[in-house]
Formats: structure tokens, sequence, C-alpha cells
């Protein structure tokens, strides 16, 4: 035995059990199918379509193009302090938590440094209560 979703002319979907494939086609055939609704014999199987959730689908994130970009304030302040930090303080690159410690502990004298440090050494540097912080931006030397 075999289900078949059914739909008349009318669109009455319905469902009834055959024999086999080929015996719904021949009943079929022989007008012997007919809608229970409406009696009427011009009937075929139905069309399945997947089950499509009714909710709405989740807003899909948006394009990289269409994210708000940084307010243009935030962005030129930004630019500022990068051009201060630049122009003011000592690009030290990767001996800057050797640098930051040695005028933390009054080794060298102080001065304004930059420069990267890795994730271990800020994590040091900042448990031996060396104020250090990160800067909102990305070098933009990568040496010296
Ligand atoms: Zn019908």
């Amino acid at each position: 035995m075999i289900k078949f979703a059914l739909r008349c002319a009318e669109g009455h979907i319905f469902e009834s059990w055959f024999q086999s494939g080929s015996a719904f086609e021949s009943l079929q055939a022989r007008g012997l199918v007919t809608c229970p609704d409406c009696g009427s014999a011009r009937v075929d199987k139905a069309l399945m379509a997947p089950v499509v959730a009714k909710t709405a689908p989740a807003t899909p994130p948006a394009p990289e193009k269409e994210r708000p970009e940084p307010s243009a304030d935030l962005a030129d302040k930004l630019r500022r302090l990068r051009a201060e930090v630049e122009a003011r303080s000592d690009y030290v690159g990767e001996r800057f938590a050797t640098e930051a410690r040695a005028m933390y502990l009054g080794d060298i004298p102080d001065r304004p440094i930059y420069g990267e440090a890795r994730a271990d050494e800020a994590k040091a540097l900042i448990e031996d209560g060396v104020p250090v912080m990160p800067l909102p931006f990305i070098p933009s030397r990568k040496s010296n």
C-alpha cells in the first residue's frame, strides 16, 4: 500500500491509499480516483513542497559595505590621537615591554613610548603594576 497526497482540479488536497503507484495510475486513467470534496475525477498527485518555517528568517548580517562606519568624529579623533602619539612618542616596537618595565623600575628615564607587546608581556606588565594601556589604533609603523 502506498499513500499519495492528491490534488483535484479544484485545488482540494486529500490523501488516499493505493495498492501501488501503477494501481493509482490505472484508477486515475479510468476516472476512478475522485475528490472527496467535489467528486472531480480530475485528480493527480499533489506536488510536495518542503516544509518551510513560518517564522521570518533571521536578518542576515549586513554586507560589509552597509555596516555603519565608525562616526567620522571618532575616526577623526583616533587619527589625531595616533598622529599625536606618533609625533610625541618613541616607537620601540617589540622592545616595548622591556622599555616600559625599565622605565617603571626607574632604570631608564621616563619618556613616552609606544610599541608592540605580546599578550603575555602585556599581561605581565599589568600584573606588575606597570601602567600600560592598549592604544585604540594599529601603529602605522611596523619597524624602527
Ligand atoms: Zn476537489
